[in-house]
């Protein structure tokens, strides 16, 4: 670029961008350390039926408190941690933790976890999970894995193979962050998936007219190709009358919860249980 401009138009030389990529080798440094060292931790925020009222099930969100940097949030990390394997460590602790506290939570409360692009094209990741799923105890039905539509589509022939084998096993698959990458229709009728989450980014033109109008359509295509929806970032009263209108079966918000502790899950869902049997 500096070339381009001419001599006179030369880009100073940036700081900043050394700055950028000397702060990301840092942090790759780091996170190399960051499981052993028990700095990573796992939040649940509550997804939640919008029909009943009922929170039906957590993701999985993972937490990097850094010793120096205080929290390091997952849309920093995990992009650096893809770059090596790092992020498979990092999978794994998140399956793990979430499966004991999927455990915990007991009665038929699903657990979300989001699968890493590497994670996702690793041979034998279904019988890591199997494996996991037997020792915590938690029936298969009742963990989904996350894969986004980028991830999926970086080679579709090999997602819908592992795909299609962790369905095998019983496990529930989700399509994450609908409508942010490639989106195109037929993806979705080629993979193997139980769940659709659309992204926030549709919900924020959803007080528009044609923004429902577009995802009233997503939500009934995924209806007959038999999937259910799950609206992510519902953030106000006003977006969830919308989204359940459009025909939405579960969502995900900070109107609802903001990912929790896993005693606080714990607790949310004691504390739904108990509104139910009140208002029943
Ligand atoms: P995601 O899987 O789409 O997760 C949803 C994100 O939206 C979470 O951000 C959540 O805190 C945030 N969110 C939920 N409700 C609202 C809302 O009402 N408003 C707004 N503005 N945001 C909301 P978070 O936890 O920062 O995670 C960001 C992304 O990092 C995730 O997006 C996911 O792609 C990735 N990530 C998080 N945990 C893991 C993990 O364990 N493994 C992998 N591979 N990726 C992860
Ligand atoms: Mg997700
Ligand atoms: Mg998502
Ligand atoms: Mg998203």
């Amino acid at each position: 670029a500096a070339k381009q401009g001419g001599r006179d138009r030369a880009v100073p030389f940036s700081h900043a961008l050394l700055d950028a990529a000397h702060e990301r080798a840092e942090l790759a440094a780091d996170l190399r350390y960051a499981v052993g060292a028990g700095e990573m931790h796992v939040v649940y925020q509550p997804l939640v039926d919008l029909a009943r009222d009922r929170t039906v099930g957590f993701e999985a969100l993972v937490r990097w408190q850094h010793p120096q940097r205080g929290n390091v949030p997952p849309a920093v990390f995990v992009p650096i941690a893809e770059e090596s394997e790092t992020i498979l460590e990092v999978g794994e602790f998140v399956l793990d933790t979430a499966l004991a506290a999927a455990a915990r939570f007991g009665g038929d409360v699903e657990v979300s976890v989001n699968l890493s692009g590497q994670q996702l094209l690793r041979p034998g990741l279904a019988d890591l999970v199997a494996g996991r799923l037997r020792h915590h105890g938690v029936e298969p039905s009742r963990l989904c894995l996350e894969v986004t539509e980028s991830a999926a589509v970086a080679d579709l022939a090999a997602a819908r193979e592992v795909l299609g084998g962790l369905r095998a096993l019983g496990v529930r698959t989700a399509l994450d962050d609908f409508g942010t990458g490639y989106s195109s229709l037929s993806y979705l009728r080629r993979l193997p998936v139980d769940i659709l989450k659309v992204d926030k980014s549709f919900l924020d033109d959803v007080a528009e007219e044609s923004g429902v109008a577009v995802l009233s359509g997503i939500v009934e295509l995924a209806r007959a190709l038999g999937l259910v929806t799950v609206a992510e970032g519902i953030e106000t009263d006003q977006v969830r009358s919308l989204v359940a209108s459009a025909g939405c079966t579960w969502g995900q918000g900070y109107l609802f919860a903001r990912p929790l502790t896993e005693d606080a899950a714990v607790e949310h869902l004691r504390q739904n249980e108990r509104w139910r049997r009140t208002t029943a």
